[in-house]
């Protein structure tokens, strides 16, 4: 096969469900047009990876997906002589595929990566828009619709693993945060096929059970796990239950947490229960039978 076709392979074919917390499509696709390189910050599971694949469907663009990691090397993303039928053939890695034939090459959570692998990204995140294969003698000069985009949280790599600033200052950057409350409940709500009262429930619970992050919390409740909790629940887990196998006991390994997490979750289920006019119902005793456990 191809490296061209193996290209093809990546375009996003089915229009990813995105729900948009701001003018975050206008400013990407801008910067594709202008042949800017983008940073995606922000805490896990709040809808970076779902925003670029959202970008690549629209733009019509494959998207190569790299996690990045420490022992990442510059091969891995650039590519490697393999042998193959008695001979050695020049194989691209991921990076050298979207440079030569066009398409976003999203290296996520690029600062667990070794800086001499961040190093060889910088010739194609300025105006010089090149790839030197060293290996090969190759300058490879990058497609027009070739896009770079990072991604990385702020929030707990040390400041040994920050970006430079020679790197970061090649980028335009968009923060994400987790969304507001109408904006959660609609993405909960279009994920899950949920009923707006209980995605607005989970969204309004993950918003308090994020006022713990700090005290005893390092990320508070992302979208993806407010997500896993409403499709849990779509399957028939009473709310209490998702949200402790879906939040609390993935979120903290401290009891305390975990309880004053099962606390938050008791207070938003058990009010929903009473407006319902079911306060005695199973779900409610299922509440606080786990509350005078203290769970
Ligand atoms: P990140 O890349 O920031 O870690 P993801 O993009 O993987 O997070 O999002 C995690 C999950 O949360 C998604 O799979 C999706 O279910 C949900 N999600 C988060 N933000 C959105 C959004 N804006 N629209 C739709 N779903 C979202």
């Amino acid at each position: 096969m191809g490296s061209q076709s193996i290209v093809e392979q990546f375009r996003v074919l089915e229009a990813p469900n995105y729900i948009a917390q701001g003018n975050e499509e206008a400013v990407f696709a801008a910067a594709f047009r202008s042949n800017i390189p983008m940073i995606l910050k922000g805490p896990t599971g709040c809808g970076k990876t779902r925003f670029v694949e959202h970008m690549a469907h629209t733009l019509d663009l494959p998207l190569i997906m790299v996690s990045c990691h420490e022992d990442l090397t510059a091969a891995d993303l650039v590519g490697r002589y393999l042998f193959k039928d008695n001979q050695t053939v020049w194989q691209d890695g991921p990076l050298t595929l979207t440079v030569r034939y066009g398409g976003i090459c999203y290296l996520d959570e690029i600062v667990e990566a070794r800086k001499d692998t961040v190093v060889i990204i910088h010739s194609l995140s300025d105006y010089r828009r090149m790839l030197y294969i060293d290996k090969t003698g190759e300058v490879v000069h990058a497609h027009p619709d070739f896009m770079m985009v990072l991604s990385y949280n702020p929030g707990y790599q040390s400041i040994v693993k920050d970006l430079k600033q020679s790197t970061k200052q090649r980028f335009a950057s968009l923060i994400f945060t987790h969304p507001s409350i109408p904006i959660e409940t609609q993405i909960i709500k279009t994920e899950t096929g949920l009923p707006e009262a209980e995605s607005r429930t989970l969204a309004e619970m993950g918003a308090k059970i994020r006022e713990l992050k700090g005290f005893g919390l390092d990320e508070g409740a992302s979208s993806r796990l407010l997500v896993y909790a409403g499709m849990l629940m779509r399957e028939g887990l009473s709310p209490v239950d998702a949200c402790t196998y879906a939040i609390g006991q993935t979120l903290t390994d401290e009891v305390e947490v975990m309880s004053a997490i099962a606390d938050i979750v008791a207070l938003y289920f058990g009010d929903l229960m009473e407006a319902d006019g079911e306060s005695g119902g199973p779900q409610m005793a299922n509440v606080k039978s786990q509350m005078a456990d203290g769970e």
